[in-house]
């Protein structure tokens, strides 16, 4: 029967050719290296989520919001065909931290973790341990002083928790906080999680250098935050609170604001910016807001 089968054997050339086509140009478009390192605060509501992704596209993301709206913003700044996240760092464990990294776990291939690992006993952490274990990721234990490659290009240095808190049990989970500086070439970022003025102190106190272009500002702005020695160490360009429209808390707090006003050339708040977007060629930063 050559009239019924001809229509179906161009059909099957037709779909094979353009998964070819597909394929070659996802191919063509994964290898093609950039020129920039970009950097995403994510606008996900009185939660924390930063997305980076390298020049060589080694993609990290920085907590996971509160929920699964971080899939819709991952899905705004990844490729459709790309299931795979390299990097995950937990700050802590908080659900408006690890909340959305628990739908991030089961619909992206998560290369490895860096956490504090410290005991914290909540449904959604109990749900991320359990998936890390099913899907044998490795949690990596973060302590001052660990350095990681982040692709070729860029890398990521721990600035605390100072000690290794793996299944130690705290009354305050921020004194255990995931501190990361990230470097691309001349660019620093810094992103303090929920670090609160004590982690601040430990970092000065043991002589680390925190300066960075752009500060991902402690705990939401809130005032357990930002102590006026810490921001003039850092001496920020660029500070960005990721805070939530009208939350309960009042985050951020305007004493915070006057503080990063004078501390740093501009300040951006999820609240009010949205998305905010740093960009780096190695040398100098630029910036873009969703509104
Ligand atoms: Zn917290």
């Amino acid at each position: 029967m050559p009239n019924k089968s001809r229509p179906r054997i161009l059909w099957t050339v037709l779909g094979i050719s353009l998964i070819a086509a597909l394929g070659v140009w996802s191919l063509l478009f994964s290898l093609k290296d950039r020129s920039v390192l970009s950097l995403t605060v994510f606008d996900v509501g009185q939660a924390d989520a930063v997305f980076i992704e390298t020049p060589d596209r080694f993609q990290v993301l920085v907590d996971g919001g509160g929920d699964a709206q971080i899939l819709q913003k991952l899905g705004s700044v990844m490729p459709f065909w790309d299931r795979t996240v390299d990097l995950v760092i937990l700050t802590h464990p908080h659900a408006d931290h690890v909340g959305g990294l628990v739908d991030v776990i089961k619909r992206y291939r998560v290369g490895a973790v860096i956490e504090s690992n410290a005991n914290y006993g909540t449904a959604e952490y109990a749900e991320w341990q359990k998936l890390k274990k099913e899907n044998n990721i490795v949690s990596h234990s973060a302590v001052l002083g660990m350095r990681v490659g982040i692709g070729r290009y860029a890398r990521v240095q721990i600035l605390s928790p100072f000690g290794v808190m793996s299944a130690v049990s705290l009354k305050n989970p921020h004194d255990a906080n995931v501190t990361a500086l990230v470097s691309f070439g001349a660019s620093k970022f810094l992103l303090m999680g929920d670090a609160e003025d004590e982690i601040e102190r430990g970092i000065l106190g043991r002589g680390i250098n925190p300066r960075a272009n752009m500060l991902k500002v402690g705990h939401h702005g809130s005032r357990t935050s930002s102590s006026e020695i810490f921001l003039a160490a850092v001496s920020p360009g660029i500070s960005v609170v990721s805070a939530g429209r009208n939350n309960r808390y009042g985050h951020p707090h305007q004493e915070i604001l006057d503080r990063l006003a004078a501390f740093s050339k501009q300040v951006f708040r999820t609240d009010r910016d949205g998305d905010v977007v740093i960009s780096s060629d190695g040398r100098s930063v630029t910036t873009a807001t969703a509104k």
